[in-house]
């Protein structure tokens, strides 16, 4: 038997290699294994595992599947139609689906803010990417929001503001020098 170089792939509900396999379907079937592999090739060439039950080769099965399978309608649809489709379903069952998510939401809050935070952390240039976006597609809407948050957690945020500017005080210094420098220039210009 060779041995493949390929990763080992495995067949049936043993997960067997064909390197496991028995090589007659007698010793196969005694040992509760679903295929064998002679190693030999099948009628029509094929070098693969054989069923127990059938004695035909996995390939010829599915070459004969294939024939024989008719696709649901469902699966000649192009991605378009497919996400129209999507899209009509959750019109129609939106109050439904927003509810399920809701329930998950509250059920699983705690851990789910967790995961949220930490995404966020480690994601900071999709979270701009994804707050520009917001801006763009409705401006005053997200103006009217950071307002609204800022107006709600105010003492937070200016709190946060002192201790920022507290601990790089330097930064800031510097900052204001080259904006000065810089006023100064373009009124002398
Ligand atoms: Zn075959």
């Amino acid at each position: 038997m060779k041995t493949r170089n390929k990763k080992m792939k495995t067949y049936g509900k043993t997960k067997l290699t064909v390197e496991q396999m028995h090589s007659n379907p007698f010793d196969a079937r005694a040992a509760g294994h679903v295929h064998y592999f002679t190693g030999k090739p099948c009628k029509h060439g094929h070098i693969a595992p054989r069923y127990v039950k059938r004695y035909s080769c996995i390939e010829c099965n599915r070459i004969e599947h294939e024939k024989r399978y008719i696709p649901h309608p469902r699966k000649l649809l192009t991605s378009e139609e497919k996400a129209k489709r999507r899209k009509a379903y959750y019109q129609k069952h939106k109050g439904h689906i927003k509810a399920l998510k809701q329930k998950w939401w509250q059920e699983n809050k705690e851990q789910l803010s967790l995961q949220n935070a930490e995404w966020k952390k480690n994601n900071p240039e999709n979270e701009k990417k994804r707050s520009r976006e917001r801006y763009k597609a409705e401006p005053e809407k997200f103006i009217e929001n950071a307002k609204k948050y800022y107006h709600e957690n105010r003492e937070t945020i200016l709190e946060k503001r002192r201790k920022y500017r507290a601990a790089n005080k330097e930064k800031f210094k510097e900052r204001n020098r080259a904006y000065y420098h810089r006023k100064k220039k373009e009124e002398s210009e």
